[in-house]
C-alpha cells in the first residue's frame, strides 16, 4: 500500500531530539472493520492508539507500536488522524454540529478541509521537559500530555472534568494532586494548550438558523469512528459485489483501501451496464 510523510507539530522524543518525520498508510477495509468492530467496544484513546498504530508505519527510524502511539503528544495524535483521515477518504468533511441554543438546537453540516485544520510544525524542536516560572509556586517543569496520559484520565474526565485535569497535571509535572493550587492548574493548562495547539482542535461556528455564534471542538478520533461506522453499510456491500463478481477471498477485499475498492467497483459497474 503507498505510504505518506506527515511532519508531526512536536515529534517523539528519542536520544535527546524529536522524530517528526512521520509515514504513514490509508486505512484498509480490514482498519476500517476494525474501528467499527473491536474499536467500538475500547475507551476512544485507547481506539485512537490501536488505528495509529495499525496506519502509522515508522517515526524517525522507529517502528509504531501501540506504546509508541500512546507516547506521541495528543496534538501529534490528533494530526496523524487527520493524515490518516485525509488518505484514506479526502481532504474535505462535513461534520454535523448542532447548535448550541436551547431555542434552536438545529444540526448543520460544517464543510472542513483537513489542511485547513493541521496546524504549521513550529520551527524549533521542544525540549522534552519544559521548565517555566510560575508565581507564588516557583519554577515547574512538565511535560506535554500524551495519549497514555488522555487514556489514564479519561474514565474521571466523563464523572469530574476539574479532577481529571488535576490527575492528568499530576502525570506530566510529577506534582502531588492535593498540592496543586487551582490558579497553577489554569496556568499550566494554558501553557500547554499553547505549546501543543493541535491537541484541541476549535471550529468558531455561527448557526445559520438563529445566528448564534459559539465554538465547537473537533475530536478528529471521534469523527472518523462516526464516520467509518457510517460508511460500514457501504464497505460489506462493496465486499459483497468485489466477490460476488471477481470471486476474491474476503480478506484480500477488506485488504483494499477504500479509493482502490473504488476503482474496481466504478470498473465492475461500466462492464455491467
Ligand atoms: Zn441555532
Amino acid at each position: 500500500m503507498t505510504t505518506s510523510a506527515a511532519v508531526l507539530p512536536i515529534g517523539l522524543w528519542r536520544s535527546g531530539a524529536r522524530s517528526r518525520e512521520a509515514l504513514l498508510r490509508p486505512m484498509s477495509g480490514a482498519d476500517q472493520e476494525f474501528l467499527i468492530e473491536a474499536g467500538s467496544g475500547m475507551p476512544p484513546a485507547v481506539r485512537a492508539t490501536a488505528l495509529l498504530a495499525r496506519c502509522v508505519e515508522r517515526i524517525g527510524h522507529e517502528p509504531v507500536t501501540p506504546a509508541v502511539a500512546a507516547e506521541l503528544a495528543a496534538g501529534d495524535r490528533e494530526a496523524l488522524l487527520l493524515h490518516v483521515r485525509r488518505l484514506t477518504f479526502g481532504d474535505k468533511l462535513d461534520p454535523v454540529v448542532r447548535c448550541p441554543n436551547p431555542d434552536c438546537g438545529k444540526n448543520m453540516d460544517v464543510p472542513l478541509r483537513v489542511r485547513d485544520l493541521l496546524v504549521q510544525p513550529a520551527a524549533g524542536d521542544l525540549p522534552e521537559y519544559l521548565e517555566r516560572d510560575l508565581p507564588d509556586v516557583g519554577t515547574i517543569r512538565f511535560r506535554l500530555p500524551s495519549g497514555a496520559d488522555q487514556a489514564a484520565v479519561a474514565d474521571l474526565a466523563r464523572r469530574d472534568a476539574p479532577a481529571a485535569a488535576r490527575a492528568m497535571l499530576a502525570r506530566c509535572a510529577g506534582w502531588d494532586e492535593r498540592e496543586l493550587p487551582d490558579t497553577a492548574l489554569n496556568v499550566v493548562s494554558a501553557w500547554m494548550a499553547d505549546l501543543d495547539p493541535q491537541a484541541e482542535i476549535r471550529l468558531n461556528l455561527a448557526c445559520p438558523e438563529c445566528g448564534q455564534a459559539f465554538t465547537s471542538l473537533l475530536d478528529a478520533g471521534a469523527f472518523l469512528f462516526e464516520e467509518s461506522a457510517m460508511r460500514s453499510r457501504g464497505l460489506y456491500r462493496e465486499v459483497h459485489l468485489l466477490a460476488f463478481y471477481y470471486h476474491w477471498g474476503e480478506s484480500e477485499i477488506l485488504g483494499l483501501t477504500p479509493s482502490k475498492r473504488k476503482r474496481y467497483l466504478d470498473m465492475l459497474m461500466e462492464a455491467l451496464e
